[in-house]
Order: structure tokens, then C-alpha cells, then sequence
């Protein structure tokens, strides 16, 4: 076999995705209007589908901010922090992350995969062991393969099956590492971190939580689950990233542990890479201001969560997991979500559509994910958009 000839498979994959009309994987956004709409194929379109939570990418101070350190500071920084310099307002939006969460310490990475890549390279060798949510996030798996630790995976959200496998690893457990996310992703689901807490507390272990989901979701300051829960003493390190609740680019982690500094000389994610322009800093610390803020933000995102969980569950579907601002709508076979999928884009919807290996149970869904920015006739249209692909389904299938 070639180099080139295992793409053959990859060429059977795109096609399948495009037999039938448009390809989830070939969407080009014409031009982005606002938070909530878009233009896509010449078709004025409601976005259900960003993670632009608290639909702040738009916002007037977010965008001066970044327009007047584009033309202060320049385009980019060129170069990693080791080698060509950190900016002061790197260090600023650290000491604001570290603030925001009454930690002493921040480290801000070029994207949130950096910054998981980053953190586990830094708290993870060979010989040291690994326990991973079976439904943890691609950056989460691959970050941990790449340090060679023993990864041993538990069931998804599953304390009891946590504590199972940290009391096989024995006189070990103490010194493993716990990884989990708040608020995933695919279906929408929550951890229960107060559990996973007690494991910790119980194996004297450590404990990293990924809020990428759940920064800016969670918490009286937006500050995520384990914030809203209380448990900002009982986690070690939390990640997040600047794609989702901030509207930008980058990845963070923050951490009571004096050790978190000593990372920046132990992870190759950060050491080999360009570190964020100044406008991202920029517009990043000016969304980390509207969170903390303006919590009438967090308040509507979940009115609208509901809002659009609720109609769905009248309409009887399906759904993921209770309320949350990921709502997936479960589809059974392959090409019945394709099709329900292109049939909401054909509608002047877009969503995400979740196909198998890349969902936890092998199920296809419809994923939408609601921003504080869509206005209730917003997520009406929404819901009369699923109702008439649900009815031509049924057309379709009799
Ligand atoms: N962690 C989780 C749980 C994610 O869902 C994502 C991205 N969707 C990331 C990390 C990576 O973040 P980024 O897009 O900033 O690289």
C-alpha cells in the first residue's frame, strides 16, 4: 500500500457525507451578521450551533477592545512567549483568569486544545497514572497519550466506577491524576463533580476539571461547575478555553497549586507555539469583564436553554440530558440524521450533526447549542423548523 491509498477510505467517508446533498463537513459561512445569524449558501440563516454562549463575539466593547490593540500592539506576536517575549497583557489576562476564580495562579495557551495538551504534558510521565471519563474530549485523550502515563478510562459521569478503578491501582492512587470535564458537550450532560471530588479527597489524588463547556455557563460568577457547586478548593486544575462563553481564541488553566508557574518550563505546547495576538488578549479581557459583569447574560442563556428543551420534549423527541445549553436531539440511524440535519439547514437552521464514532453510545444526533443572544422568536423558529423536518421524516419513511 501507497502513503497516499489509505485516503481512499477518507474519500468514502466524504462521500457518503455528500450523496445526499449538503455535506455537514463542506459548510462555508458566507458572512457571519450577528451571534445568531449567518448567510450560508446566499441564505439568511439562525445559528443553533456556535457554543457562542453568552453570544458575546459581537459585543461593542469586546470589539473596540480588540480594534484598539490591533492597532496598538500590532497584528501578532511572531513567536512563543519563550523565545520572542511574553506581552504584558498576556500576563494581565493571567492574573484576571486566576482572579476570577480567587486562584493565585493563571497560564493562558494559544487554543483550549493547547492548553489540555499543555497542562497534561506538564503533570504526566511515563509511570504515572491517568484516570479518564470515558467521554472525555479528543484534546483530553490525545494530551494524555502523549505523556506516556497508564491511561485507564472509567464509566462516563460514573463516581462509583472511578473509585473502582483507583482502588485497583493501589498504593498507587495517590498519586494519579482525575480527568473530567463540567458540562459536555456531545450530549449535553453534566458531571457530578461534588463525587468525583470525594474520590479525590477520599485517594488523595489530583483532580483536573475541563470547563470549557461550562465557564461563563455555570456559577453566580460564571465562573463554571465547580464554582456553582462550591468545590473551587477541592479541584486542583481547571481548564477552559476563550472559543466558547469569551468569544475568541486560546485556552486557559487556572490553579490554586504554586506549581502551575513551574509549567510553563515542563510543556512543549507551550513552549513551541505562537502565543495569542494582542487583539485576542484584548477582546478576551474585555469578554472575561461582560461575564463577571453582566450575569443577566448566564440568566437568559438558560431561560432560553429551557425554553428550546422544553419545546423539543413537547414535540417528543428525544433528548440528550436535562436542560442545559447543549441540547442534542437523538436520532437513531445515520442517514435519518443526515437528512433531518440538511432538512433544518434547508429550513434556514443550522445545527451540529453528530454522527458515530464521534458520539458516546453509537447513536446519530442533531446537536443545538442556545446563546443568550437568540431572542425567543429566535428559538421559536427553531422549534417550527424541527417540527416540520419531523414531519417530513414521516412523509419520507411511509
Ligand atoms: N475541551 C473541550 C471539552 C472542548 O469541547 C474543546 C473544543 N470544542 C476543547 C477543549 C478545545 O478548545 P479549543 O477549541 O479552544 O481548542
Amino acid at each position: 500500500m501507497k502513503l497516499l491509498d489509505k485516503f481512499t477510505a477518507t474519500t468514502a467517508i466524504r462521500d457518503a457525507l455528500q450523496r445526499d446533498g449538503v455535506s455537514p463537513t463542506a459548510i462555508v459561512i458566507d458572512q457571519i451578521l450577528s451571534p445568531t445569524e449567518a448567510l450560508i449558501n446566499g441564505r439568511r440563516t439562525l445559528l443553533v450551533g456556535t457554543n457562542n454562549y453568552l453570544g458575546l463575539t459581537f459585543d461593542p466593547d469586546c470589539i473596540e477592545a480588540g480594534r484598539t490593540a490591533l492597532t496598538r500592539s500590532g497584528t501578532g506576536t511572531t513567536g512563543s512567549r519563550m523565545a520572542n517575549g511574553t506581552y504584558l497583557e498576556h500576563c494581565l489576562l493571567e492574573q484576571e483568569l486566576a482572579a476570577f476564580f480567587g486562584y493565585p495562579h493563571g497560564m493562558v495557551f494559544s487554543t483550549g486544545y493547547a492548553a489540555n495538551l499543555g497542562c497534561l504534558a506538564a503533570l504526566l510521565g511515563p509511570g504515572d497514572a491517568v484516570l479518564l471519563d470515558g467521554d472525555a474530549h479528543a484534546s483530553l485523550y490525545d494530551g494524555c497519550r502523549m505523556t506516556g502515563a497508564e491511561i485507564y478510562r472509567f464509566k462516563h459521569n460514573d463516581a462509583d466506577s472511578l473509585r473502582k478503578r483507583m482502588r485497583r491501582l493501589g498504593a498507587q492512587a495517590n498519586r494519579t491524576l482525575i480527568v473530567v470535564e463540567g458540562l459536555y458537550s456531545v450530549l449535553g450532560d453534566i458531571a457530578p463533580l461534588a463525587d468525583f471530588a470525594s474520590v479525590r479527597d477520599e485517594f488523595g489524588a489530583c483532580l483536573f476539571v475541563d470547563e470549557a463547556h461550562s465557564f461563563g455557563v455555570f456559577g453566580n460568577k460564571g465562573g463554571g461547575l465547580a464554582e456553582q457547586l462550591g468545590l473551587l478548593d477541592r479541584v486542583d486544575f481547571i481548564v477552559g478555553t476563550f472559543s466558547k462563553s469569551l468569544g475568541s481564541i486560546g485556552g486557559f488553566c487556572v490553579s490554586r497549586h504554586d506549581e502551575l508557574p513551574l509549567f510553563r518550563y515542563a510543556s512543549r505546547p507551550y513552549i513551541f507555539t505562537a502565543s495569542p495576538c494582542p487583539s485576542v488578549i484584548a477582546t478576551t479581557r474585555a469578554a472575561l469583564r461582560q461575564i463577571g459583569a453582566r450575569p443577566q447574560l448566564r440568566t437568559q442563556l438558560w431561560r432560553n436553554a429551557q425554553r428550546l428543551h422544553e419545546g423539543l420534549t413537547a414535540q417528543g423527541f428525544t433528548l440528550g440530558a436535562a436542560a442545559s445549553p447543549v441540547i442534542a436531539v437523538r436520532m437513531g440511524e445515520r442517514d435519518a440524521a443526515l437528512h433531518f440535519w440538511q432538512r433544518l439547514l434547508a429550513a434556514g437552521v443550522y445545527t451540529n450533526l453528530m454522527l458515530p464514532p464521534a458520539t458516546p453510545d453509537g447513536g446519530s444526533l442533531v446537536r443545538c447549542s442556545v446563546t443568550a443572544a437568540h431572542t425567543d422568536a429566535q428559538i421559536d423558529t427553531v422549534l417550527q423548523a424541527f417540527r416540520a423536518a419531523a414531519a417530513q421524516s414521516v412523509t419520507a419513511t411511509s
